[in-house]
């Protein structure tokens, strides 16, 4: 699986990505088995060239992955003969001093994308309100926000601290961020939350539990249950009074799905390793 020749569209390279393709899906029915939900596959395309993601479109994927706005948007224009396709934002946009109005720029461009899906990556309430006044007048439904949890609490990774309690979470900016979506962004929906997960966690998943994945199910359950308490909520989050979690990448996504997540998001294990930058 997954090997890191070159990205050219050769039958060769076409016909292993699709090897690759099916025996993720084959990995991600057996492991979605003894859920009562059915979960989402996320081809995660990034740094990928388009033609990789118009095959495996061809084989009847439809939700793509891309870490890059700059790339979602590019690759959103070149693909947009194809039908259902849904693309999913899961980058961080890094704030660099004096870069503020091109960044805000850029964000407006991601929402001009008519078939973005979802954003798994918010993180702030400006980013909110950037995002919910963007999008365009003729956007057909509210773009999906799912909220990033920094589960392992590492540094060098995006996300808001988890929660573990109601009393804990009453004040945290997790909780603040999903009310502010529900009452003041109606061009947003707040769909649920994602997390990355550490490595070392990921390596023992298929010993015991993945304690990040264990971590997000925990604030997911606090959370659901904070929305539920209140009436004026109803009907304004989640996907059929539930929160979707997404959680599980290529080293990981079994035990994402055996863990309950809606969403797993695989980039390598289909689309082969990435060339660093
Ligand atoms: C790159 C990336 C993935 C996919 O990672 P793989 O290990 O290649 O499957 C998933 N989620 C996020 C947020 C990513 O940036």
């Amino acid at each position: 699986m997954a090997s890191t020749t070159s990205d050219k569209a050769t039958p060769q390279r076409r016909a292993e990505l699709l090897q690759n393709l099916a025996e993720t899906k084959i990995c991600f029915a057996e492991a979605s088995k003894s859920l009562s939900h059915a979960p989402t596959l996320v081809a995660v395309s990034k740094t990928k060239p388009a033609w990789m993601t118009r095959a495996c479109y061809e084989e009847g994927q439809r939700d793509f992955g891309e870490n890059s706005d700059i790339d979602l948007v590019n690759k959103a224009k070149k693909l947009a003969d194809l039908d259902n396709l849904r693309w999913h934002f899961i980058g961080v946009m890094k704030k660099t001093e004096g870069d503020d109005l091109r960044r805000q720029a850029r964000m407006r461009e991601l929402t001009t994308v008519s078939n973005l899906h979802a954003i798994q990556s918010l993180t702030s309430t400006e980013d909110a309100d950037i995002y919910n006044n963007a999008i365009p007048a003729d956007r057909k439904a509210p773009l999906n926000m799912l909220l990033q949890v920094n589960t392992s609490g590492e540094v060098q990774k995006s996300g808001l601290q988890y929660v573990d309690t109601e009393t804990e979470a009453a004040d945290s900016p997790l909780f603040k961020l999903a009310c502010h979506i529900i009452e003041h962004c109606p061009k947003l929906h707040f769909q649920g939350l994602m997390t990355i997960g550490s490595q070392t966690e990921s390596l023992a998943s298929s010993e015991r539990p993945n304690q990040d994945f264990e971590t997000l199910k925990k604030t997911r359950d606090v959370l659901e249950g904070m929305l539920r308490s209140n009436p004026t909520f109803d009907g304004r989050w989640g996907d059929n009074g539930k929160l979707l979690l997404s959680m599980g990448m290529t080293a990981d996504f079994e035990a994402g799905l055996r863990a309950g997540s809606h969403i797993v998001r695989v980039g390598t294990g289909i689309f082969g390793a990435r060339r660093m930058k």
